[in-house]
């Protein structure tokens, strides 16, 4: 066998994952680089020969990435808002979308200091972290649900040195006595029943319990609204990540709350992906 260099394991990795994905030349780039661990640039330009356990390992990769599994997963970790966050089974995969919520809560928080913040279904704790990160000195609080989910937020508050509190708790029957919050946040699931059915074949690999909202996706909205209002101060701002279409479900949901100033924020692809309103 003739041996392979950094270049042509690119290739052949390129071939494999090109059936399962448009984007094969960033992914492939992605894997490479990881696993091969060299840089992007010298990536293509590398004729060096790849030792053949590493090589193979590769082309395992690969071949899982061929059939469907995660990108990130297979990675391990993934960048959300510029910081590194780790990844895997049992945990939603931080997304670009849910960059919008963190832009709304920078503009709400701008020059305010120390403001509370709960961050719901905090998952990987993307939001959480990002929030701690971004903000002037704020405090966060991240409740997950999962023990899966929560070993990865614990990490990732750990690995982004973040000043986050982690929860395991659900936040449907949450009894701490915590209240007085400026700002709470949730990307809960808001997946419909029918969503489900059409799932794309890497999100049937990411929780269920991450994706799910009920046959109308909007159970999460509904519930955290009711039971978390009177958690957060008057003036303080109550911000959901949806799914596509929900705007006006949700919208109606905090009005019904008596929440003030509804506002909506689209994200890159120009779908309509946060809503938020003040609490009156
Ligand atoms: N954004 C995810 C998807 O569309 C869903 C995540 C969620 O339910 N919060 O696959």
């Amino acid at each position: 066998m003739v041996e392979a260099t950094y270049n042509s394991a690119y290739k052949t990795v390129c071939e494999i994952i090109k059936p399962i994905t448009e984007n094969y030349i960033f992914e492939a780039t992605e894997l490479c680089c990881h696993f091969l661990n060299i840089s992007k640039t010298k990536l293509i330009t590398t004729d060096l020969p790849v030792e053949e356990t590493v090589y193979n390992k590769l082309i395992d990769v690969a071949k899982t990435r061929a059939n469907g599994y995660p990108l990130q997963y297979l990675i391990g970790e993934w960048e959300f808002y510029g910081r590194k966050f780790d990844v895997g089974e049992g945990v939603l995969i931080p997304r670009a979308d849910t960059e919008t919520l963190i832009d709304v809560l920078i503009e709400y928080a701008k020059d305010k200091k120390s403001l509370r913040v709960a961050d719901l279904c905090s998952g990987s704790g993307c939001i959480a972290v990002t929030v701690a990160k971004e903000l002037l000195n704020p405090e966060v609080y991240a409740i997950e649900k999962s023990q899966e989910a929560y070993h990865y937020l614990l990490s990732n508050i750990k690995k982004n040195h973040a000043n986050v509190t982690a929860k395991l708790g659900d936040v449907l029957t949450f009894n701490e006595d915590l209240s007085e919050f400026d700002i709470v946040v949730s990307n809960p699931p808001y997946l419909t029943g029918e969503d489900m059915k059409n799932l794309q074949k890497e999100v049937s690999f990411e929780p269920e319990l991450a994706l799910y909202g009920d046959d109308d996706g909007l159970f999460f909205y509904k519930e955290i609204t009711k039971l978390w209002k009177n958690r957060i101060k008057t003036g303080g701002l109550l911000a959901y990540e949806i799914g596509q279409g929900q705007e006006i479900a949700v919208s109606e949901i905090l009005k019904e709350h008596g929440f003030k100033t509804i506002c909506q924020r689209a994200d890159l692809c120009d779908i309509i992906r946060v809503v938020y309103g003040v609490k009156n």
